[in-house]
């Protein structure tokens, strides 16, 4: 029973894993939240990079432009001015998470101007974007090869999710005269948070880099166009891109949202802001006003703007650390380490109490580790799948061990009650259930019987066939006893060869004529012993019941004892009288 019980129990949990491994949609969500508590917690550790300045449109800009300019978007010639004026600064990269689409009201002399701005830097990227829509907006364009670069999948990484139909097109001057355009769009998991971004986009046949990875490549003096996708990573240079399945890149944030340097566009508009030294760095623009739609729920705090997001994927390309999340199998091989140490430690550890413990020692110490290795090695290694295979190992082995504990004490208290050579109960248990006997018959006013039974002459019986022989034929009087009483019925050995029947709730006839029945079985059974040899046995029997023959256990014993002896004396293989 107990070893079908932990087939049963290793079948129950085998069930649970491949359930959990397979269908674990839930627990990846879980997952991913305790990714974000990492992510709170390390990116305050962390500190953004100071040579990237991001001017925003604030909600002060945003009103300050519809003061100034009536309306937004701005005028293209006022970009013009600022990338003009920042110029003169000698900024690293000035990029643009913002879209210069079709022409605006303000017409072609402003879009010309920007177009000449942009044309006559070399630093300078704009972005675009791809979707799957299809309106007036969103032609399928075609784009020029420049734009392209080469990625060989070697890993067979899917990037079915970043495949597009349509292009979100920008001004056509701006296209012809620049290669510096990036695709911005966003990758986001199922319960909308931005944690990763797309570092390839596939459209049309070919591949587009994401506007941070053009400006980070730039800003590290890294020129490339052919990209291998090896291991599920992506060299940049001397950099790794770990990839996730869909393509893409895990960010590592910093935090909270607002740490990195932000100018509030207004104050390079109204000439303010010049004084703050913009040399040798990236600035990049974008917007942050809630009104303008570009703000994006993060790992990290609660909103980002998603020029920040530009920002991050730029310092992790920087500083070379971007998130890889350890494969399925390694968080399977973990799960299943974890659950053999804490199973071990259950086991291994007699109280419960310490046990337990013990138990969650274990696993805190790997949350310790799994937190070191994201500080440390940008490593995300799952936490919840290893909690989930340390609480069914926690409830496991204490199960199989309270199971282990109560086989011990059925064997232990077997051993206690049992004599060993017949198998009978001893003569401490017989006392017991004599006294038990006395009890409940006084209490219920019920009758009990005692039979004490001795075999005839088996001290001779010992010197002609030896000690070993008398042995086996004790063991087979004791076995015909037992085949002979009801399943209510205590047959013990009361000493050397006199043994003791226990009858509860039986009278006198029926306990005389069991009795009776026992002399008689025996007396007809042939023993074997010693082999091939064969004797015949016969014993004799003495019959007493409470109350008659007294109200306590010594005088039943008694009344019994002084049958038997009568038994002897009337010629053996008898039940004796009175
Ligand atoms: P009686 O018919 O009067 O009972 O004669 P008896 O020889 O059976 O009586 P007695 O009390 O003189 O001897 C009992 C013998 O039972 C002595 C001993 O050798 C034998 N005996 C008691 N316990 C064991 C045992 O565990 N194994 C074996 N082989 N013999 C035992
Ligand atoms: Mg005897
Ligand atoms: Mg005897």
């Amino acid at each position: 029973m107990f070893k079908k019980f932990s087939y049963i129990l290793a079948a129950v949990f085998f069930a649970l894993f491949a359930f959990l491994v397979l269908r674990g949609s839930f627990l990846d969500a879980v997952e991913n939240r305790t990714f974000d508590l990492r992510q709170n917690m390390l990116a305050r550790t962390k500190t953004p990079d100071k040579n990237i300045v991001i001017v925003t449109v604030d909600e002060a800009s945003y009103e300050y432009i519809l003061d100034t300019y009536g309306e937004w978007p701005l005028p293209r010639d006022v970009y013009a001015k600022m990338i003009n004026r920042l110029q003169a600064q000698g900024p690293r990269i000035i990029a643009f998470d913002l879209m210069f689409v079709k022409s605006l009201k303000s017409g072609a002399a402003a879009d010309a101007a920007l177009t000449k701005a942009i044309a006559g830097n070399n630093n300078v990227y704009t972005a675009m974007n791809f979707d799957n829509q299809s309106d007036e907006l969103r032609a399928p364009a075609e784009l020029d090869k420049k734009f392209t670069v080469n990625v060989e999948n070697k890993s067979g990484v899917d990037f079915s999710d970043l495949t597009f139909t349509n292009c979100r097109a920008i001004l056509q001057e701006i296209l012809n005269s620049t290669q510096n355009v990036g695709i911005i769009n966003v990758s986001r998991s199922d319960d909308g948070v931005l944690r990763k971004m797309p570092v390839f986009l596939s459209y049309r046949g070919d591949f587009y880099p994401q506007l941070a990875l053009k400006v980070g490549m730039d800003y590290l003096g890294i020129e490339q166009k052919d990209f291998t996708i090896n291991k599920n990573a992506v060299k940049i240079g001397d950099r790794t891109i770990p990839l996730d399945k869909d393509g893409s890149a895990i960010l590592n944030w910093y935090g909270p949202a607002g740490t990195y340097d932000y100018i509030p566009m207004y104050k390079l508009l109204k000439s303010e802001a010049f004084d703050y030294d913009f040399s040798g760095k990236i600035v990049y623009f974008g917007t942050s006003a809630a009104s303008l739609y570009d703000i994006k729920t993060v790992p990290t705090g609660k909103l980002y703007p998603g020029v920040e997001v530009q920002a991050t994927y730029v310092n992790n390309l920087i500083e070379d650390n971007f998130i890889q999340k350890l494969p399925r199998w390694f968080t399977v091989a973990v799960s299943l380490a974890m659950a053999g140490l804490i199973w071990f430690v259950i086991m291994r550890f007699e109280s419960a109490f310490t046990g337990s413990v013990a138990a969650l020692v274990v696993y805190f110490a790997y949350l310790i580790a799994a937190y070191a290795a994201m500080r440390f090695g940008s490593l995300w290694v799952e936490i919840i799948y290893p909690l989930v295979f340390a609480v069914l190992a926690f409830a496991g082995s204490f199960i199989v061990k309270y199971l282990i504990k109560s086989r011990d004490f059925e064997r232990q208290y077997k051993l206690a009650t049992t004599d060993g050579l017949t198998e009978l109960y001893n003569h401490r248990y017989f006392q017991e259930q004599m006294q038990q006997q006395i009890n409940q018959s006084k209490r219920y006013g019920t009758p009990f019987s005692l039979i004490i039974i001795d075999i005839d002459n088996f001290k001779t019986f010992n010197d002609t066939y030896g000690h070993q022989a008398g042995d086996s034929v004790l063991r087979q009087v004791a076995f015909t006893l037992k085949r002979n009483i009801r399943a209510t019925d205590i047959a013990c050995r009361y000493g050397g060869e006199e043994m003791s029947i226990i009858l509860p709730n039986t009278g006198e006839d029926v306990a005389y004529s069991t009795a009776e029945k026992i002399c008689e079985r025996v007396a007809n059974k042939k023993f074997f012993f010693s082999g091939d040899k064969e004797a015949n046995v016969t014993v004799s029997l003495g019959v007493s019941t409470f109350p008659q023959d007294g109200d306590n256990s010594t005088d039943v014993i008694e009344a019994a004892d002084k049958r038997l002896y009568n038994a002897k004396k009337g010629g053996r293989n008898r039940v004796g009288q009175d």
